[in-house]
């Protein structure tokens, strides 16, 4: 049977009009647990199935999804799972529920610096850490993180949690190029600058902008663009256009970005199906439409960033390896304790 299926899937590759002509029992199917919203990878998932007659099922929980593929163990349905940021790929990793992708796709596709050395990860999208600015309080162009340090922000500085994923993210890497004694010292500098005690998430912070609470924050990219199109919460949009990007460091190593990705699960009961998708997922094609429905940036070179996203400015990324922010994570986190960043300013 499993033969049978390699035979017929390898002829596909040469004939794709044969094989989309096969019936559906034959291209098997593909089960995703997600993270990522139903909206946002549905419309990759239909392109999938119309290019490979394989079918898709879904798995959304906003978490435990890792722990619950430990928890099943070989008996797991779970193929690949697809969550946001290096803190969760990462952790899927040290957990044991994933396995190794080599495919000569991906590493084409996605540059070295995205994935995971071992293959256990793969970046899909980038989203930068950057800085939103008020446009009436804050006259400059450029910014950088070593900046945020600096007393002239004193009181004018807001963000969520030192503790969350995604600041941990930027914190790691600001360990990777200057060490855990300058990070220390630049972190208790930037907490003193806070304006209030962290809290809330990303919107909150240019909320708080747009009612005259602080002057700049640290968020992802992408809040911008959930912002501008919020027809639910209207009131989002005003927030929005009371800031503008400031992509940090672009005069020199470039801004930090994180990813979106997927793992392959360690007992992929579908794998070669999983390796397709993943495969699928990287190809020009797919990364667009990612990169379109999150307002983020595609992996893969070349690929165009939308109107919306370049309308925001020019990101330079960061090249560190994502493999390294991983490994500096804990390290981030006690600093994080260590200088009492979530109390506040101390002076
Ligand atoms: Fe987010």
């Amino acid at each position: 049977m499993r033969s049978t299926f390699r035979t017929l899937t390898c002829a596909a590759a040469f004939t794709s009009a044969a094989f989309l002509a096969m019936p559906a029992h034959a291209d098997g199917e593909v089960n995703i647990y997600s993270y990522r919203q139903p909206f946002l990878i549905q419309p990759l998932l239909d392109a999938f199935t119309a290019e490979t007659g394989i079918k898709t099922n879904v798995v959304f929980a906003s978490k435990g999804l890792g722990e619950r593929i430990a928890a099943e163990g070989k008996n797991s349905p779970a193929d690949v799972m697809m969550t946001v940021d290096i803190g969760r790929l990462d952790s899927a990793k040290q957990l044991g529920i994933t396995q190794p992708v080599a495919s000569d796709v991906v590493n084409e596709n996605i540059p070295a610096h995205f994935r995971d050395p071992e293959g256990h990860w793969i970046g899909l999208t980038t989203r930068a850490r950057v800085i939103y600015a008020s446009r009436d309080r804050v006259d400059q162009d450029s910014i950088t993180y070593e900046e945020l340090a600096d007393p002239k922000w004193k009181g004018r500085l807001c963000t969520r949690s030192g503790q969350h994923v995604y600041t941990i993210g930027l914190i790691a890497s600001m360990v990777a190029h200057h060490g855990v004694e300058e990070t220390e010292e630049w972190l208790a500098a930037v907490r003193d600058n806070l304006a209030v005690k962290p809290s809330g998430n990303d919107r909150g912070q240019v909320k708080a902008i747009f009612a005259g609470e602080c002057d700049i924050s640290l968020g992802n990219t992408y809040y911008m663009g959930k912002m501008q199109t919020n027809e639910k919460e209207p009131e989002q949009k005003e927030w929005a256009a009371s800031v503008r990007i400031l992509f940090p460091n672009t005069e020199d190593r470039g801004s930090h970005v994180n990813i979106a990705g997927v793992v392959l699960a360690k007992h992929a009961p579908n794998k070669d199906n999983a390796v397709k998708l993943i495969e699928f997922l990287t190809s020009p094609e797919a990364q667009k439409i990612y990169a379109e429905t999150n307002f983020e940036y595609p992996v893969k070179p070349g690929v165009e960033v939308s109107e919306r996203v370049s309308s925001w400015g020019e990101l330079k990324p960061d090249t560190l390896p994502l493999a390294d922010v991983a490994k500096y994570r804990k390290t981030a986190s006690e600093l994080v304790d260590k200088v009492g960043f979530d109390d506040g300013p101390a002076s």
